[in-house]
């Protein structure tokens, strides 16, 4: 078996299992003062110091979640309604929200749907260059040009090609102009160092813990008005009762993740054979520094859906994309926003590499790729 999916869900570490293993042992909710709710948070404190120490800031600042869709949601509706309430305070109503068009959905369904509810705010899409980059000229013009308080959504890097964003240089225009900076860094954990933003995203998934935890990071002043009200949780900024397993597993999947980088090596070795195969396959954003572990790429004349299925009858598992919904296959917007033709993205596979990924994986995903386009190939020449 080959698992290339790892910006889709990396599989679990043993020390985060172990983790949430010992937790579901141990039960007891957080909020309880008894020896039981006692120990349940003590785990969620000791993982909150360790996600602290992979993003780089004070335990304070971290709000657990259900996972990376949540805290985009919960940042995004925060910052806006927080900036609204603030007004009596002094502070200023968000009137300008700059997103790039290569967001996670989780990102463009909630800045879409926070311009529909919230009159009298614009929301404005920052384009990205033909490898992938969003554009900080677009951005510095919209940002010095227009009036009124702004919040940019720029992602660390993306899911789909691994392309590394410009964050510092956004940071730096935020700052310049008195925009808050959202940042989803999903994918940037455990391979490129984290940036700093007034709101940074993570999902505890990506990097080897479970599924179904997240964690937002909040710069302290920021605006911010939980849509999540309930029970007091994480000091009244999401409420409901904590997943201890989940924060316990996320904690110590962070804890690795910290003291790792990703090597570009099976990646670069994967594409070189993969030139040799395919001589005429696309690499996106090869031109331009992307996360050593995500190679996005495209074989001309075989479609996505069909080289998935062929690669997971040899238990070689990538993904493409494409999304297939109700019998309907949706492109890629991220290739659609790099301006790549429908006909290329249509064939657009993705492997991603991950700690335990090897060279045997490498050579089985392309042991399966010769023999699908040597298929593809000879049927056409028939
Ligand atoms: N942002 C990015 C960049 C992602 O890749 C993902 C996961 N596909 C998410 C957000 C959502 O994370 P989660 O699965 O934890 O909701």
């Amino acid at each position: 078996m080959a698992y290339l999916d790892h910006n889709a869900t990396a599989p679990l570490r043993d020390t985060s299992r172990l983790a949430a293993e010992r937790a579901f042992a141990l039960g007891g909710n957080a909020s309880s003062v008894h020896a039981a709710g006692r120990a349940a948070r003590a785990l969620i404190e000791d993982a909150r110091g360790q996600v602290a120490a992979l993003a780089g800031v004070t335990p304070a600042e971290v709000v657990f979640t259900s996972g990376a869709t949540e805290a985009n949601m919960l940042a995004l509706w925060g910052a806006v309604q927080g900036a609204a309430d603030s007004l009596e305070k002094g502070g200023a109503r968000i009137t300008r929200l700059f997103v790039s068009a290569i967001e996670h959905p989780s990102v463009l369904a909630n800045t879409a749907a926070i311009a529909d509810r919230f009159a009298g705010l614009r929301l404005e899409t920052i384009p990205v260059t033909s490898s992938g980059v969003a554009d900080m000229e677009a951005l510095k013009t919209g940002l010095r040009e227009g009036k009124g308080r702004a919040l940019v959504a720029l992602m660390a890097a993306n899911n789909e090609t691994g392309v590394i964003q410009p964050v510092a240089e956004a940071a730096a225009l935020a700052a310049e102009t008195g925009a808050l900076l959202m940042v989803d860094a999903v994918q940037a954990a455990g391979r490129i160092p984290l940036p700093r933003a007034d709101y940074l995203t993570l999902s505890a998934h990506k990097i080897g813990g479970p599924q179904g935890c997240g964690a937002l990071i909040l710069k302290p002043g920021v605006p911010f008005a939980s849509p999540m009200a309930g029970g007091g949780q994480e000091r009244g900024l999401r409420a409901g009762t904590e997943n201890v397993p989940g924060i316990a597993g996320f904690g110590a999947a962070a804890a690795i993740a910290a003291t790792e980088t990703a090597d570009p090596a099976l990646r670069d070795r994967f594409e070189a054979l993969l030139r040799e195969i395919a001589p005429d396959v696309a690499v996106f954003g090869a031109e331009t520094p992307r996360l050593a572990n995500t190679s996005y790429f495209a074989l001309p004349g075989i479609a996505a859906e069909t080289a998935l299925m062929a690669l997971d009858i040899d238990a070689v598992m990538l993904s493409s994309g494409s999304a297939c919904s109700s019998g309907k296959v949706k492109r890629s917007h991220v290739l659609a926003a790099m301006g790549v033709n429908d006909d290329v993205a249509a064939c657009a596979l993705r492997a991603s590499f991950g700690w335990n990924s090897t060279q045997a994986d490498v050579e089985a995903a392309l042991k399966s790729i010769t023999n699908l386009v040597a298929r593809v190939r000879s049927r056409a020449a028939a």
